[in-house]
């Protein structure tokens, strides 16, 4: 990508083909898990030799430590844009951060979430109703309009929404839907293990109550997650964990406890710390770069991307399409006449490419999507893109569908596949 100076490790990895050539690995799964950015490795690899314990311990290194970590915390704060008072806990990723917060809720708190959620904003909560997956941003703010008008209920409303599909890259219209939620006396929680890689979230400016990410897909390493938002729910919640590091007082007879407030509440026992600073590296990286222009290399990717695949016949892309004009880099599709996971193991093994085919974790929004797309296929291919990812990796991609598809398109001659060696 041009412009930016945010780089990722792993773009210099080879890959073999059938004819015993090798090839750079394109990888576009970014949607699953991105590859770790410069910044975030140079800042763990410096803190690899130096890590000890981490709030207990009296030792330089400790102290050292237990600096860092609440610095981490300090750059989550700052990239979320936090209001003074909101709470960030790290967690072990997005799914951790969700169930975190379906434990938190008031324990007679009524969810309203819809269809086209990742099961990890799907499956937590306890008493949840559904609505279908909207067709366009402004079918979503009327659907959620609808449904907390018709609520009677005096007990509290969670709207739990992804900030943007892991399926078709739709970008949801957060501060409308956060502005409706707040209308009817309800919070709102957002998924944003896909959106925060790619937009600016600012929690206090688009007035959000929660919000849930993971470091594997905002380019560090797996294992951290964060739940950001409200005190007051999270500081009157049980612990997540009971054990070390969420007590203040432990008395001498059983159940004789007290809980502390604050993030260590629910972060029972020996923290992440490393994780928790590759992640806070990845924030501090992406909140210094010019995201403008990474959002137009991406878009200019993504267009690229679409197109070459709309311009195969038997391609069938999901989702809304013109109807959701902000989309982020993820395109899912189907091949006719070729089985699924024929196409991703051809695009692995035959062009060095490696995407992600499936129901993506959210079963029932893509197989309605498949559906209403005509495919015959029972899953789809899912293609997605990030810092990092090259135009010849978006023409490979679609050379190699092409060829899959045994569609009548000829090639585009300029584009070598199996012969690259960069
Ligand atoms: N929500 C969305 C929108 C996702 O894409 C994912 C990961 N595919 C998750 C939640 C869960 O993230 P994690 O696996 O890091 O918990």
């Amino acid at each position: 990508m041009s412009g930016n100076t945010l780089g990722v490790l792993g773009s210099d990895v080879k890959v073999g083909l059938p004819d015993g050539t090798k090839i750079a690995y394109a990888n576009l799964d970014y949607a699953a898990s991105a590859p770790c950015l410069r910044e975030v490795a140079d800042v763990v690899g410096e803190l690899l030799p130096l890590y000890a314990s981490v709030h207990r311990g009296a030792g330089a290194l400790s102290q050292l430590c237990t600096e860092k970590y609440e610095l981490a915390r300090a750059s989550v704060t700052a990239f979320l844009g936090c209001r003074v008072d909101d709470e960030v806990v790290f967690t072990r990723n997005t799914t951790d951060a969700l169930n975190l917060l379906a434990h938190a809720v008031p324990p007679d708190t009524v969810v309203i979430t819809f269809e086209g959620e990742h099961h990890a904003n799907l499956l937590p909560w306890k008493e949840v109703v559904r609505l279908p997956a909207p067709s366009s941003p402004a079918a979503a703010v009327s659907a959620v309009t609808t449904a907390l008008a018709g609520q009677t209920t005096e007990r509290p409303i969670l709207l739990a929404v992804t900030g943007a599909s892991n399926v078709t890259g739709e970008v949801w219209p957060l501060a409308d839907l956060a502005a409706t939620a707040h209308r009817f006396g309800a919070r709102i929680a957002v998924d944003a293990a896909q959106l925060a890689p790619h937009r600016r979230i600012d929690i206090a400016a688009l007035d959000l109550d929660y919000v849930a990410f993971s470091g594997h897909k905002l380019y560090a390493p797996f294992g951290t997650g964060v739940l950001a938002g409200r005190a007051d729910w999270l500081d009157r919640a049980r612990p997540y964990l009971s054990g070390g590091g969420a007590t203040a007082h432990v008395g001498d007879t059983p159940g004789e406890v007290d809980w502390a407030v604050g993030a260590a509440r629910h972060e029972a026992g020996s923290p992440n710390v490393i994780g928790a600073v590759a992640l806070a590296a990845a924030c501090d990286a992406l909140a210094a770069a010019d995201l403008d222009t990474l959002r137009a290399d991406e878009d200019a990717l993504m267009n690229r991307l679409h197109d070459g695949l709309a311009g195969i016949p038997e391609v069938r892309i999901l989702g809304a399409g013109d109807s959701w004009p902000d989309r982020l880099g993820i395109v899912s599709f189907t091949v006719d006449g070729v089985e699924t996971r024929t196409v991703s193991t051809r695009l692995a093994a035959e062009f060095g490419i490696g995407v992600r085919d499936g129901l993506f974790c959210a079963h029932p929004f893509t197989r309605r999507l498949l559906d209403q797309a005509g495919a015959t296929a029972p899953t789809a291919v899912r293609a997605s893109i990030g810092v990092g990812t090259t135009t010849e990796h978006i023409d490979r991609l679609v050379t190699g569908i092409r060829t899959i598809a045994g569609s009548r398109v000829p090639a585009d001659p300029a584009v070598r596949v199996g012969h690259y060696d960069g």
